[in-house]
């Protein structure tokens, strides 16, 4: 069987390291970035800049590739659809329309029986003030937030007023007393076949991921029923490719899922290093109809995240032979932006 040429949606970071993997596999890329700068242009076989919307650029997009995945999921369900008409997009768009609302992510969860948060729909400031037992909580926006952006911490049903915009639509998500976040990346090929890796565990600064390590510090039942349901949510969605799902442990050991990515996730960039196949490689080799290989643990890691200036002391810094500094290529250093990473492994 001959290789497909893949498309990929997004050049951030995340279209990098799929970039890298499917190279490993002498995959051609073909990556498509509404941002000229983006840094994939540096790791893929072929770049092009250009609006999502403008169907020109899609069409040339379109003409050098086979199908096509993406690394983020915040493209207008619209977009991704016609795409699909054209060439085959995994996951599949319905899926990513699924996910990326906060709204219909969590109903999908509960109708599986997944535990998520305890949320509730707000549409104005009454809903707040009439749902106070969901207080203190975080008002969330049922789409495009990551990394805590378009987040609000309520303490107080009076802590908003009159002038804020709730025309996006939001939720109202109680706070859980944290002990642990932990995520589960699963790979899966198709019914029932699944690459799977442990539990990994999350730290949180700011709402943004710090750092992760492998295997998470979790008691037996948690970590089984964590990985039961990540792999019930991949089955359930007929997902194809990589996904992850994040979860929150109260002090209480409730497990809770908070959300789906459905696509690679930052807490997996440890398995380039910990595992024989990483989540990246797992993804390519889903989408392009490869060969599933059994995806072992080689080690156990930790992963620091270099987020805005952090990334500096790292670029000329001499590394371990156990350390491994990815640098992301960024050509502008900003606070928040995740920079590049560093994964240490236990040898
Ligand atoms: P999210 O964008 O929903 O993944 O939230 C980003 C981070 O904010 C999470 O990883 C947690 O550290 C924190 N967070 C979000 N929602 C809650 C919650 N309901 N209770 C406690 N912490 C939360």
């Amino acid at each position: 069987m001959s290789k497909p040429d893949l498309g990929i949606i997004g050049g951030g970071q995340l279209g990098s390291l799929l970039a890298s993997a499917a190279k490993k596999l002498n995959i051609k890329t073909v990556i498509l970035s509404d941002d000229k700068d983006a840094p994939a242009i540096n790791f893929a076989d072929e770049f092009i800049y250009g609006d999502y919307q403008d169907i020109n650029i899609i069409n040339n997009f379109l003409e050098k590739v086979d199908l096509v995945t993406y690394e983020f999921e915040n493209i207008p369900y619209e977009i991704l659809k016609k795409i699909n008409e054209i060439k085959s997009v995994l996951p599949s768009p319905e899926i990513n329309k699924l996910i990326q609302n906060r709204l219909t992510e969590k109903e999908f969860l509960n109708k599986n029986n997944i535990t998520t948060t305890k949320y509730v729909s707000i549409n104005d400031l009454d809903d707040i003030k009439i749902n106070d037992k969901f207080i203190p909580g975080l008002l969330k926006t049922c789409t495009l937030g990551y990394d805590g952006k378009g987040q609000y911490k309520i303490n107080n049903a009076n802590d908003l007023n009159n002038d804020f915009d709730f025309s996006k639509g939001y939720i109202l998500e109680k706070i859980v007393n944290l002990k642990k976040e932990i995520s589960v990346v699963v790979t899966r090929f198709g019914h029932q076949k699944y690459e799977i890796y442990d539990p990994i565990e999350n730290y949180h600064e700011d709402q943004i991921l710090k750092h992760s390590k492998i295997p998470a510090d979790i008691s037996d039942e948690i970590k089984n029923k964590a990985l039961d349901w990540a792999k019930k949510v991949a089955e359930e969605l007929d997902y194809i490719g990589t996904m992850c799902v994040e979860f929150f442990i109260d002090k209480n050991n409730n497990l809770y899922a908070n959300e789906v990515a459905p696509r690679v996730h930052n807490s997996g960039h440890l398995t380039i290093n910990s595992h024989n196949i990483s989540q990246f490689e797992n993804h390519i080799r889903a989408v392009c109809g490869l060969e599933k290989l059994e995806t072992k643990k080689i080690y156990n890691a930790k992963m620091l995240n270099l987020i805005g200036e952090d990334i500096l002391e790292y670029k000329n810094k001499k590394f371990k032979e156990n350390e491994f500094f990815y640098d992301y290529l960024k050509k502008e250093v900003k606070a928040k932006r995740k920079m590049g990473h560093l994964t240490t492994i236990e040898k």
